[in-house]
């Protein structure tokens, strides 16, 4: 979250929080092409490292993402990558495998491809950005004469300024507070996964990587309802394949009122058992996986901004959701961080609006027209995403998808 701070008597504030989504608003508030518009950024967690990490692709969102940050930090995307050593193409293909026999389905052709690592991704944005670490929020109060709104956190601190952007992710608390705890929870869907990082010897890391084998992705339907991934999650040591990091997941149907209490344990043996009926490279990375070893387990979830249960009210736009906190989606379609760095993008235009004019309706009204659009284009694609996961669960559904149909371009673009 972040406080900007014009000159003169009245503090204004442009408050974003959270990581990936808001940095780029950030670096481009930071632009000294662009009005100098003060901010603050705040982040729940204490430092910058966490124990959940995973990989994303970047696609359709490389263009809005050009317009965000500077060309001297965004020529280093190539080293945030899962492997920086392979060179990012200008089209990709993702190939989908009948995950039985091992047959070809569909390359599911992208533009140029960036598959991230969200660490070292966050970390190219926030060069030179500050962050106060530790700050949770949880309140947030407006001015009566409509100017001003405050954040609270739970440390007892507050910050004062003109609009507060809550990018804190699927579980937001921004959105908690500006729709109430009931309607702000993420909807589960009918299925689950169970996220699993794996390091092999150097033998089996070289295998899972070689041909037929993608060596970066790979994705499989199973006909039995399933939907498998593989792929590389650190490759930065290029000599040393017994370093390489995997990430793999099989999802699986659960119903949604269903609670999970496996125990870890439990889980992975439960992912053993689903991956020993689906061909390599997925049979074997399971297999390979100690009993032990710790995983993450997620049901599927999302909440649709466009319910209209869910409309927020924006308090003259002092105060509105980006990336996850807005539109928390199924991940199988990837799409997630493209619309988080979207919204980054709209967002920012929607401020450069306002900022120099003293004028309430200016501010209203630019923050109106963010929320149409993202309202709109991300509600579109949390329903998207899940008619996707629910398609690739369902063999008689699953060309019927729309990763399949329309390929992971934003819909309007197809
Ligand atoms: C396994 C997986 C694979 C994915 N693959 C892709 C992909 O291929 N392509 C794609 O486009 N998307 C993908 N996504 C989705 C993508 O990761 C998210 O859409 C993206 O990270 C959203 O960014 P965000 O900044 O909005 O939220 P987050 O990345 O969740 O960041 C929110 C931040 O806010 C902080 N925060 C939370 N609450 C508070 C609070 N009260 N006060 C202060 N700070 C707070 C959190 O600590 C966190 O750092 C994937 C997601 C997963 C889980």
């Amino acid at each position: 979250m972040t406080i900007p701070r014009l000159n003169g008597s009245r503090p204004r504030t442009g408050t974003t929080k959270g990581r990936s989504a808001l940095l780029p608003i950030h670096r481009m508030l930071n632009n000294k092409n662009q009005a100098q518009i003060p901010y603050t950024v705040y982040e729940q967690d204490l430092t910058n490292t966490r124990k959940t990490n995973w990989s994303m692709g970047l696609h359709w969102a490389l263009a809005p993402l050009r317009e965000l940050v500077p060309e001297n930090i965004l020529s280093h995307i190539q080293e945030t990558q899962v492997d920086p050593h392979v060179p990012t193409h200008e089209t990709d293909r993702l190939p989908l495998y009948n995950g039985q026999t091992g047959e070809l389905i569909k390359e599911l052709v992208s533009r140029k491809f960036y598959r991230l690592r969200r660490d070292k991704f966050r970390n190219m944005l926030m060069t030179g950005i500050p962050v106060q670490w530790g700050k949770q929020l949880c309140d947030i109060t407006y001015s009566p004469d409509g100017e001003r709104v405050t954040a609270k956190f739970t440390d007892g601190c507050e910050d004062t300024g003109r609009i507060l952007v809550g990018c804190d992710g699927p579980h937001s608390s921004v959105r908690r507070v500006l729709v109430g705890d009931e309607k702000a929870k993420v909807t589960p869907i009918d299925f689950a996964s169970t996220m699993c990082f794996t390091q092999h010897t150097r033998e089996h890391a070289l295998f899972l990587r070689a041909s037929p084998h993608n060596p970066l992705y790979q994705v499989a339907a199973h006909p039995d309802g399933y939907c498998a991934w593989l792929s590389l999650h650190d490759g930065d040591d290029i000599d040393h394949p017994e370093n390489w990091t995997f990430f793999h997941y099989i999802s699986y149907p659960e119903p949604k009122s269903q609670i999970n209490n496996r125990t870890n344990a439990e889980h992975v043996a439960y992912q053993k058992q689903l991956a020993s009926i689906f061909v390599d490279p997925w049979n074997s990375v399971f297999k390979w996986m100690k009993p032990n070893h710790p995983v993450w387990y997620s049901k599927l979830r999302n909440w649709d901004p466009s319910l209209p249960e869910h409309r927020w009210d924006n308090k003259l736009g002092r105060v509105t959701l980006a990336g996850d906190a807005a539109h928390p989606m199924t991940f199988q379609r990837g799409q997630g961080l493209n619309h988080a760095i979207m919204d980054a993008y709209t967002i920012k235009k929607a401020i450069d609006c306002f900022w120099v004019s003293p004028e309430l309706g200016k501010r209203a009204d630019a923050v109106g027209e963010y929320e149409k659009e993202m309202i709109a284009r991300g509600g579109e694609e949390v329903r998207l995403s899940e008619q996707n996961s629910i398609a690739i669960h369902d063999w008689r559904r699953v060309m019927e998808s729309p990763s399949i149909k329309s390929g992971l371009a934003l819909e309007r673009d197809n």
